[in-house]
């Protein structure tokens, strides 16, 4: 359940609380991360950022503390805050080149054992990470919004002032999941739901009904994310998501551009039927690039596709004619060759690689990551980072939302905006 900072958190069912396991404060896993974070913090301490002052778009490289709340989410924190919520989404300002990027952090079960602590002011969005073992305020960004399942929708864009906008929206109308993944975070935090029968009408009448409390025209909705729990095949996909496309046009969405984001859409057939209903880009989920792993961390359904059969699909979603194909990859699970030599494969199809950091909420989660992000700590993440970063130049949802907001924003008062002063974010 996704809440703006200002409200108060909704409490757990009890029999989702109580499948939650025990938190550990295990000192070895304490001197494994004060290891490791103490490495990163070096290595961004160090870090030159790329200047991209040249370029339009802001998204194009890392700023140390973009980098830093990378580690930072990788590593896990400790909080006095209910465990109602594991998930923060915090806005990070880099000091230097005035760079904001959204970032999460998650509250593992390890969390006592955490050398990280987010602790939030008591009014207000401001909230800081402290280093445990000495007291020290890392950084100081503002809370987002607290999450737990998957919400009916949030809106992905923000004005510079953090404001949401009616522009883009990612939408989770289908609260369950056939994907049966191993490595699965909303499994994790136990937050699947038996959807009910009606869940797409009642989906788009929410949203409906929050435009027109926040007195927002529905035509100014022109890019949605569909990122929801999965159906066991590609035919009931498929039915699913123009079914719901269907829906948003019935209400008034009518400039919307749709993207789904899916591992069961795999044919040509699909793909052109997806199109032709207002689909304008494809999102595939390859989460790493190391067949082997991708089974073992994410099971024999979704992690069964191999890497060469995503390449197949995503050159199948360029020949049906999608101007945006993108896919999401989660650094942590590949030796760093392999993420660097799957990263130029995906470019070479003309795929836009979406990186996200592993949130680790167990320690068979952490566990599971490489050796080499565990030696090369932050090099790891700047270089995977990088290369994913590189491939935008084959077109990404984020960035066609951000030209819409600016274009929005100057219509509403706000001139002088540009896409640099929006907050970078990439998932
Ligand atoms: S497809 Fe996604 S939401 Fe579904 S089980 Fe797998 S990781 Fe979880």
């Amino acid at each position: 359940m996704e809440l703006s900072a200002g409200v108060a958190p909704v409490s757990l069912p009890l029999m989702v609380r109580n499948r939650q396991p025990a938190e550990t404060a295990d000192p070895r896993v304490t001197a494994r991360l004060v290891e490791w974070f103490g490495r990163a913090r070096s290595y961004v301490d160090a870090y030159t950022p790329a200047d991209d002052t040249h370029l339009p778009d802001p998204d194009t490289s890392l700023s140390r503390t973009q980098l830093l709340s990378l580690a930072i989410g990788f590593t896990g924190c400790d909080t006095a805050e209910s465990r109602d919520q594991r998930t923060y989404t915090l806005v990070y300002s880099d000091p230097d080149l005035g760079k904001r990027n959204f970032q999460t952090i998650c509250v593992p079960y390890y969390a006592p054992a955490s050398p990280l602590r987010f602790e939030r002011d008591p009014d207000g969005p401001g909230c800081r990470i402290v280093w445990k073992p000495s007291g020290e305020v890392l950084t100081r960004p503002r809370l987002h919004a607290g999450i737990f399942g998957a919400s009916s929708h949030y809106y992905s864009r923000v004005a510079p002032d953090l404001a949401e906008l009616p522009t883009a929206a990612i939408i989770s109308p289908y609260s369950t999941c056939a994907g049966g993944c191993l490595g699965c975070n909303r499994n994790e935090v136990g937050s699947f739901t038996p959807p009910p029968r009606d869940y797409i009408a009642r989906h788009v009448a929410t949203v409906a009904d929050d435009y027109d409390r926040r007195g927002w025209d529905r035509a100014e909705l022109v890019s949605v994310n569909i990122t929801t729990g999965c159906q066991p095949d590609e035919a009931r996909e498929l039915e699913m998501m123009l079914r719901l496309i269907a829906e948003y046009r019935r209400q008034g969405f009518t400039n919307a551009g749709f993207f789904p984001f899916t591992y069961a859409i795999d044919s040509r057939a699909a793909m052109d039927q997806l199109r032709e209903a207002g689909c304008l880009g494809f999102i595939g989920t390859i989460e790493c690039v190391n067949d082997a792993e991708r089974v073992r961390q994410w099971g024999r359904h979704k992690g069964a596709i191999t890497f060469e059969q995503h390449l197949g699909k995503y050159r199948r979603a360029r020949a049906a004619g999608f101007g945006i194909v993108e896919t999401d990859y989660v650094l942590g699970a590949d030796s760093y060759e392999e993420m660097l030599r799957g990263i130029d494969a995906l470019s070479a199809a003309e795929v836009a690689v979406v990186p996200n950091i592993k949130r680790n909420y167990s320690l068979a989660q952490l566990d599971s990551n490489h050796p080499d992000i565990w030696e090369m700590d932050a090099r790891y993440i700047a270089d995977g980072f990088a290369a994913c970063l590189a491939t935008y130049a084959h077109g990404t949802i984020k960035r066609r939302a951000a030209r819409y907001c600016v274009d929005y924003l100057h219509r509403h008062g706000q001139p002088q905006v540009t896409l640099r002063d929006l907050p970078i974010r990439h998932t």
